[in-house]
């Protein structure tokens, strides 16, 4: 088991990383002053997969356990879920000592996790990521949110896990689909912080599209690694933080427009990272051969580099601005000026965004 540690001061955690690690789950949790009675929110999928081999861990290791099960799927990232939850906390009594322990992919986390951050102010709250999304970003960092019919993640705070369990062997039952929208994300790290482990990545995309296990950790490990460093620097995205969002622009924009659930949010952000990289090779601050080597990993990876043929650039530009507004401040992009390192982009002009993706 490998151990990556988040350095927030006080709010400093573990994460634990490996294959079959899941059996030591209730050792991990017995470390931390928490109470016995758990509340482990997953959603059906999961919990038929892997509920009985969490619940046994954390039997075995003293403590009792209280399945808090949500419908699969984005639609259930609401207000009206976590309402559910928090009836089900206290009919079952989870006071401030309770560890509320969240296994699935990031729908799960982020709703689970709003649970723990606000029942109570505040309960112990752990994460047991069981998608490659969630493994390299959604429990790492301490975002959590429910969805608002008028937007994504609207209601949220930030509220960081006391550890996050990473089982590499989770991921064998993941759809393809799900594997490859992950990997867009692991790209995005390469791209904005690494140049080494985007060769890596060049190096082993094939071993990753197999699950090969030792690939997994290592991009687990590296991906948990480069994320700690920036939100270690930047835990309340006051400034750093906004580097995480290469791709991102474009990529909600597509997501929104497109319909969700169209696109996975993966396969809208492997489309982002293209558009953002030839937006800088048309600035004059990246490379051709950069550009080439992003958009041949994201290709190799199995993602669509295109934005989708239907999609006016008009609307796609409005996009942008009704998010910059929700967003409440600038326009902003990630632009990358060398693979491993990229630039935040504030000031570029409305006329300049319009005529690049209207040509
Ligand atoms: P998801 O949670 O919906 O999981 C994708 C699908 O895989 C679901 O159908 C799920 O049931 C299934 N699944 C999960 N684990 C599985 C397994 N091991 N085997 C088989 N099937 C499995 O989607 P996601 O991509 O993990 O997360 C997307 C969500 O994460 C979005 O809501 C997004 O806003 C959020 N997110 C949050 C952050 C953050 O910082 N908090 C960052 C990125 C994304
Ligand atoms: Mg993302």
């Amino acid at each position: 088991m490998e151990i990556i540690k988040v350095d927030l001061g006080d709010r400093s955690y573990p994460i634990y990383i490996g294959a079959g690690i899941i059996s030591e789950l209730g050792n991990c949790l017995k470390k931390l002053p928490v109470g016995k009675n758990t509340l482990l929110i997953t959603n059906s999928t999961v919990r038929n997969l892997y509920g009985p081999d969490a619940e046994k861990s954390l039997k075995e290791a003293g403590f009792d356990v209280t399945f808090g099960e949500i419908g699969d799927g984005e639609q259930n990232k609401t207000l009206a879920t976590a309402g559910r939850l928090y009836d089900l906390a206290f009919d079952k009594e989870i006071d401030r000592k309770s560890p509320v322990v969240v296994l699935g992919g990031g729908v799960t986390g982020d709703v689970g996790g709003f649970v723990a951050a606000t029942y109570l102010r505040g309960v112990p709250f752990i994460q047991v990521p069981t998608t490659l999304l969630a493994q390299v970003d959604s429990s790492v960092g301490g975002k959590v949110a429910v969805n608002h019919p008028r937007g994504k993640n609207i209601i949220g705070v930030f509220y960081q896990p006391g550890f996050v369990l990473a089982d590499v062997n989770l991921l064998k039952t993941l759809p393809p689909r799900e594997l490859r929208s992950g990997l867009a994300e692991v790209i995005k790290y390469g791209v904005i912080w690494s140049a080494d482990f985007f060769a890596w990545l060049e190096e082993n995309i094939e071993a990753l599209l197999a699950g090969n296990t030792e690939a997994l950790i290592h991009v687990v490990r590296e991906s948990c690694r480069i994320k700690a460093k920036v939100v270690e620097e930047d835990e309340t995205e006051g400034g750093l933080r906004a580097i995480l969002n290469y791709g991102h622009t474009v990529g909600h924009a597509v997501e929104a427009l497109a319909g969700y659930g169209k696109y996975t949010h993966g396969e809208a952000v492997g489309i982002g990272m293209v558009s953002a990289a030839r937006l800088a090779v048309a600035l004059g601050l990246l490379n051709i051969s950069d550009l080439s080597r992003i958009e041949a990993l994201i290709r190799r990876a199995g993602l669509a580099l295109e934005l989708p043929d239907n999609l006016a650039p008009k609307d796609l530009v409005d996009s942008f601005y009704h998010d910059k507004k929700a967003a409440g401040g600038r326009l902003t992009f990630v632009l990358p000026l060398s693979i491993g390192k990229v630039s935040i982009k504030k000031n570029l002009s409305d006329e300049l965004i319009e005529k690049f993706f209207n040509q």
